[in-house]
C-alpha cells in the first residue's frame, strides 16, 4: 500500500478517535464533483457499494445491503425499528453505551424488550444468553454490539450467534466499530442483520450507514417501521425498483465510500485492514505500558479498535491539559465514557500506521514531560516508594 503519511490535509490533526477518523487524500478527493441523484454513475456506484458490502460479510444470495442516510445510529435504529415487529420482543445484550442506545431505541419505538447486562470491562457471557432465551419464549430477536466502543471490548459474536440460531431466534448485530477490520462471515456467524457505517473501519467519510440483512427477513418486515425516513423495508423496495434512494442521497459520501472500498480491497480486505489495526494497537499498548499507563481490559478482551487507559494517579496529571497538549502536537484522542473507571481512550483505526502511532507516543511523552508527570500508573504512591 502507498505510504500513509500523505493522507491528511496539511495542518489537520491525526484523529485517534472512534470516528469520524483520518481518511486518505484519495477518499477526500473522490468528493470533488457534483452528481444528480438520478445520475447513471451514481446509481451504478450505489449498486456496486451494496454488492461489495454483502460480499464482505460473506452474505451471498441470501442477503442484501440497504444503505441509509445519516450517522451509524440511524442505521441501527432503522434495523431495530423495521426488523422487530410490533408483536416481537427484543433481548438486548448490554455491556456499554451502544447496547444501552439500542434499549433506548426500543423504548422510543415501544418495542417489548429485555436486557442482559454485563459490566463495561467484561464480555457478554454466551451461557447467560442461552439461559435468558430458554427462560423467555416471547423473545423473537437478540441484539448485540460486536465491538463495544465504550471500552473497546470484543464480544464473542460467533458463540452468541450459534446460541441464538439454535434457539430459533434472529440475531441483529451492531458491528459499527468492527465491520471491515474484524471478520464477520455470515456462514460462520448466522445473523439476520448487521448494521455498520462508512466512517469507521471502512475509512470513508461520515454521512451514511448500512444494514446487511437476510432477504427473507427484510421481505417479511413490511409495515413494521413506525418511522418513514428510517423504514428499511421501504428504502430496500425503492432501491430494488430503480436503484435510487428514496430521499436526497449523500452523493459525495457515497462516492468517497466507493473509493474507500477500493482502498480496503487493495489493502487485502478485512484481513489486511485488521492486520494494520492490530499492529497499531500493539504499538500503542506497548508504548503506553512503557510509560506506566494501564489498559482497562485484559489482552483477551481487547479489540484492535480503541484502547481504554485508566487515568494516572499522579496529581500533576490533568486530562484537559493532556488533551490540549496532544492537540497542539497534532493528535486528537478521546475522553472516556465508562462508569466503571476514570479513563480516556485512544483509537487505532483510520488511515494511521506505524509512523503515526509512534508520533502519537512521542507527543504523549512530550506532553507528560510538560506537566511534570513521570509515570502514567493509575496506582498512587508508586513514586514515593522509590
Ligand atoms: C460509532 C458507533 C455507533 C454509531 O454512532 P454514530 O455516532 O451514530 O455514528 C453505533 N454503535 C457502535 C458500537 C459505534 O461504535
Amino acid at each position: 500500500m502507498d505510504t500513509l503519511s500523505t493522507n491528511k490535509t496539511a495542518g489537520d490533526p491525526w484523529l485517534l478517535t472512534p470516528g469520524p477518523l483520518t481518511t486518505s487524500a484519495t477518499v477526500k478527493a473522490a468528493m470533488l464533483h457534483d452528481w444528480g441523484s438520478r445520475d447513471c454513475a451514481f446509481i451504478e456506484a450505489t449498486a456496486r457499494v451494496r454488492a461489495r458490502l454483502v460480499e464482505m460479510a460473506g452474505g451471498g444470495d441470501a442477503y442484501t445491503c440497504v444503505p441509509m442516510q445519516g450517522s451509524g445510529t440511524f442505521a441501527v435504529e432503522a434495523m431495530i425499528g423495521t426488523l422487530v415487529p410490533p408483536a416481537g420482543k427484543l433481548l438486548i445484550l448490554v455491556n456499554g453505551a451502544y447496547g444501552e442506545r439500542i434499549a433506548r431505541i426500543s423504548r422510543y419505538y415501544s418495542r417489548a424488550h429485555a436486557t442482559l447486562t454485563a459490566p463495561e470491562d467484561r464480555a457478554i457471557d454466551p451461557a447467560e444468553v442461552a439461559a435468558a432465551l430458554a427462560k423467555d419464549p416471547a423473545i423473537t430477536h437478540v441484539a448485540v454490539v460486536h465491538c463495544e466502543t465504550t471500552s473497546g471490548v470484543l464480544n464473542p459474536i460467533a458463540e452468541i450467534a450459534a446460541i441464538v440460531a439454535r434457539a430459533g431466534r434472529l440475531l441483529l448485530i451492531d458491528a459499527m466499530s468492527a465491520f471491515g477490520a474484524i471478520e464477520l462471515d455470515a456462514a460462520a456467524v448466522p445473523f439476520a442483520a448487521v448494521a455498520a457505517s462508512a466512517n469507521k473501519c471502512l475509512e470513508g467519510v461520515p454521512g451514511l450507514g448500512f444494514v446487511i440483512v437476510r432477504k427473507d427477513a427484510i421481505a417479511a418486515s413490511a409495515g413494521n417501521a413506525p418511522s418513514l425516513s428510517l423504514d428499511l423495508h421501504d428504502q430496500w423496495q425503492a432501491m430494488e425498483k430503480n436503484g435510487q434512494w428514496r430521499f436526497t442521497p449523500p452523493t459525495h459520501v457515497l462516492f468517497a465510500f466507493d473509493r474507500a472500498l477500493d482502498e480496503h480491497a487493495a489493502e487485502g480486505g478485512v484481513a489486511g485492514r485488521g492486520a494494520r489495526y492490530r499492529a497499531n494497537c500493539r504499538l500503542l499498548i506497548d508504548g503506553m505500558t512503557a510509560l506506566g499507563f494501564v489498559p482497562l481490559l485484559p489482552a483477551g478482551l481487547q479489540a484492535p479498535i480503541i484502547v481504554t487507559f485508566r487515568m494516572p494517579a499522579d496529581p500533576r496529571f490533568d486530562f484537559q491539559l493532556f488533551y490540549d497538549g496532544l492537540v497542539a502536537r497534532g493528535y486528537v484522542i478521546y475522553p472516556g465514557k465508562l462508569t466503571v473507571a476514570d479513563s480516556f481512550r485512544i483509537g487505532c483505526i483510520g488511515r494511521l500506521g506505524e509512523p503515526e502511532m509512534k508520533g502519537a507516543l512521542g507527543a504523549i511523552r512530550a506532553t507528560l514531560a510538560d506537566m511534570g508527570v513521570r509515570d502514567g500508573s493509575p496506582e498512587p504512591a508508586r513514586r514515593a516508594a522509590g
